[in-house]
């Protein structure tokens, strides 16, 4: 049993997240997405907004034999993965970027927790420079998002931009 933990603000959950996802589930058992409650970063969504719009994202997605389950976590994220009893975890790299950050990240945890893998997920082509944060900033200013995100988000975004 393979179990692994995919962690991230999803704040909100793109078509780059759900494909680093389905592309994940080929090679573990399950999958924890986990929201990261932050507290220093300026969130759009609440966790329980955030949370919501993944499962219903996840209802669309193929993931064959392997379960995908919802969850949010505080604070260090070697500790969850343990309390979790994970083997590995997911991150997708975009650009040279993200490859930095990741890395020194990678590096830090192991060094909390040693048998804890992270594995590295490309992204796909068409998605490698989708972020929530852009996705967040055309949308709020009236370009389109259509296509990044699940069609279900793109409706919360609506709402919540344009109504409130
Ligand atoms: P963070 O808040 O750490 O930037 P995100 O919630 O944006 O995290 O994303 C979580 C993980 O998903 C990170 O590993 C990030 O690199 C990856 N990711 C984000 N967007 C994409 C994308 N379009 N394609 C592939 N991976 C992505």
């Amino acid at each position: 049993m393979r179990r692994a933990i995919y962690p991230g603000s999803f704040d909100p959950v793109t078509n780059g997240h759900l494909d680093i996802i389905e592309r994940g589930s080929k090679l573990f058992d399950e999958i924890i997405i986990a929201v990261l409650v932050n507290t220093e970063k300026e969130a759009l969504f609440t966790v329980d907004e955030r949370r919501g719009m993944l499962e219903e994202a996840l209802a669309l997605i193929a993931s064959g034999f392997c379960r995908l389950r919802v969850d949010s976590f505080q604070g260090l994220l070697m500790r969850y993965a343990v309390e979790q009893h994970a083997d590995a975890v997911v991150r997708g790299i975009r650009a040279i970027s993200d490859y930095e950050y990741e890395l020194q990240m990678a590096l830090m945890n192991r060094r909390q927790e040693p048998r804890i893998e992270t594995v590295f997920m490309m992204a796909a082509e068409a998605y490698s420079y989708v972020s929530s944060r852009l996705v967040k900033e055309v949308y709020s200013l009236g370009g389109t998002i259509e296509g990044l995100v699940p069609a279900t988000v793109e409706e919360r975004m609506r709402v919540k931009l344009h109504k409130s």
